[in-house]
């Protein structure tokens, strides 16, 4: 059985738990150990796909097809490794097999209750994935924040492997340590009530990560570890920093990982090997140029919705030792105001995924905007069938074209339902879920771009290239560079008459990892640097390298 860290948050929601999981995990591997992380949570639905981005953010889809929680996405980002359905469990599944159990009369004449039945499934869950990945430390973020009512069964389980595998067991809650100006301190009550919280459904935190806006002196960490029952050294400083990349080093700093390598009894080795890691780091924090795209979308005020595209902006930018400056564009306000006038001076535009009408003659008129003036273009997704129907629209002829998601009467729905989705009505894990091989038609941007012949990519939408049209549209000059191995799809269009005009079905922003940024956003990135060079004469940086980067959840 692997050791298992349990990953808590309290005081507040957004502390970054994620991240702080998936750094230690880096650390932990970076150890030689293997590593597994899985996150629980206690939410009802079933996963999160039914959830709207603005509720949720981002949907993370795994290989296997799982919609799951974006953590899963710093999971892989951090570990460098793919996770599965397996790894993210919630309370309505749980339920869901206990529920299906109950009716086929498995726990006949007994009454079904959340301890232990609901706490049993909860462990099963987490044991079964310690066996299939072979881990030696096995990392469990439990979603949602201690005292809301909804966690407490899952708390409640990992009370309970504590007591049967007391020495295998670690705690490590993530708190805030609130800076008052008007007092000119950081505070420690909500620390020491979110502790105490803990202790109260039985659980004693073993390792405080404490999220603070300026650095924990140690009359700070000593005050904390008093009153919160820990030894001084499992104080860990968690201060804000430019980039979540460099959460793991401040960690390491903090002796997060030699503390609990030496808890849980594991050997100590030489430490972790984190040159690679620290030199990719560096590329982030200290570009040498910079480059403007703008992502047109409608969920653009809520960022965590386009998190894995974010992140693979900054994979591809390090890899041209850039700083990608984003620039979110709502499509609504390219319908009002034009796209000439939201677009002005950018070096590249994006349209992403996406589900509704609201805005989409917007995310049209970017594509036509970026056809005609030879801005880089890349299209994910609906970004894809936004490029298709205005080149069916302008360039083939057909006005009324469209996509039978958005008008259901138009004669040229050059977008159409994929023909497995005509009988399904129900909503939760219907889509076209999850990895399918690609084969590159030689010669193409896409080819060229991914360098190789065959990729594998993750899907997650309805509606597809309708062939019926296909051939009008390639005779009029859009190249279908990308399709479905073994089936009739179209995965990649592109436009050869353009600097770079690429669009895809899939969703790559979902495997770019840091040492591994996606080929795609690359070459994407190389060609909006290339636009601003071109147009300016120079792409250095116009503002200082500190002032570049959001605030990072560490
Ligand atoms: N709404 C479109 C579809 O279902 C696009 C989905 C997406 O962009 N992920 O096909």
């Amino acid at each position: 059985m692997a050791k298992l860290v349990v990953v808590t948050g309290g005081v507040v929601s957004s502390l970054g738990k994620g991240i702080a999981a998936a750094s230690l995990g880096l650390l932990l591997k970076a150890r030689g150990l293997r590593v597994t992380i899985q996150k629980l949570d206690p939410y009802l639905n079933i996963d999160p796909g039914t959830m709207s981005p603005f509720q949720h953010g981002e949907v993370f889809v795994t290989d296997d097809g799982a919609e799951t929680d974006l953590d899963l996405g710093h999971y892989e980002r951090f570990i460098q490794s793919s996770v599965t359905r397996s790894h993210n469990v919630t309370a309505g599944q749980i339920y869901d097999s206990i529920l299906s159990r109950e009716r086929r009369g498995d726990y006949l004449g007994r009454t079904v209750q959340v301890i232990p039945h609901v706490t049993d499934e909860i462990k099963r869950r987490i044991q079964s994935l310690s066996l299939t990945t072979e881990a030696d430390v096995h990392i469990v973020e439990i979603g949602g924040t201690v005292g809301d009512i909804e966690s407490l069964p899952f708390l409640e389980a990992m009370r309970q492997l504590k007591l049967e595998q007391r020495r295998d067991v670690l705690f490590v809650h993530v708190t805030l340590v609130p800076y008052i100006r008007a007092a000119g301190e950081l505070k420690t009550k909500p620390t020491q009530h979110s502790v105490k919280e803990l202790r109260e459904i039985g659980i004693q935190a073993d390792v405080l990560l404490c999220r603070s806006e300026t650095p924990l002196g140690s009359d700070v960490r000593e005050k904390i570890a008093l009153f919160c029952n820990v030894p001084t050294e499992a104080v860990i400083a968690a201060t804000d920093v430019s980039s979540i990349y460099e959460v793991p080093g401040v960690f390491h700093e903090g002796g997060l990982d030699a503390l609990v390598v030496n808890m849980l009894g594991l050997p100590e080795g030489d430490g972790p090997d984190l040159a690679r890691w620290e030199d990719f780091v560096s590329r982030v924090t200290r570009p040498e140029r910079e480059c403007e795209i703008a992502v047109v979308g409608k969920y653009t005020h809520v960022r965590d919705a386009y998190k894995s595209i974010i992140e693979s902006f900054v994979h591809a930018g390090a890899a041209h030792k850039a700083h990608v400056r984003l620039r979110w564009v709502e499509s609504t306000d390219i319908e009002q105001r034009g796209a000439a006038a939201c677009l002005a001076d950018v070096d590249g535009v994006l349209v992403p995924g996406g589900f509704g009408e609201r805005g989409i003659e917007g995310k049209i008129a970017t594509a036509k905007h970026a056809r005609e003036t030879g801005i880089p273009y890349f299209g994910i997704c609906l970004g894809l069938q936004v490029a298709v129907v205005e080149f069916a629209r302008s360039i083939v002829g057909w006005a009324d074209a469209h996509s039978s998601e958005f008008d259901s009467t138009s004669e040229h729905k050059v977008i159409d339902l994929l023909p497995d989705q005509a009988g399904v009505t129900e909503k939760g894990g219907t889509m076209r879920l999850g990895s399918y091989r690609c084969t590159l038609r030689e010669g193409t941007l896409a080819a060229r771009t991914y360098g190789k012949s065959e990729v594998e990519e993750r899907h997650r939408h309805r509606y597809e290239l309708n062939n019926r049209f296909a051939q009008q549209l390639t005779s009029r000059g859009l190249v279908l560079s990308g399709r479905c191995v073994g089936r009739e799809l179209v995965e990649i269009v592109e436009l050869p008459d353009h600097p770079w005009f690429l669009a895809v079905q899939f969703h790559p922003e979902l495997k770019s990892r840091p040492f591994e940024p996606h080929p795609l956003f690359t070459g994407f990135v190389g060609a909006a640097l290339e636009r601003r060079r071109a147009r300016t004469g120079d792409d250095s940086l116009v503002e200082a390298p500190h002032s570049l980067h959001e605030r990072a959840h560490g």
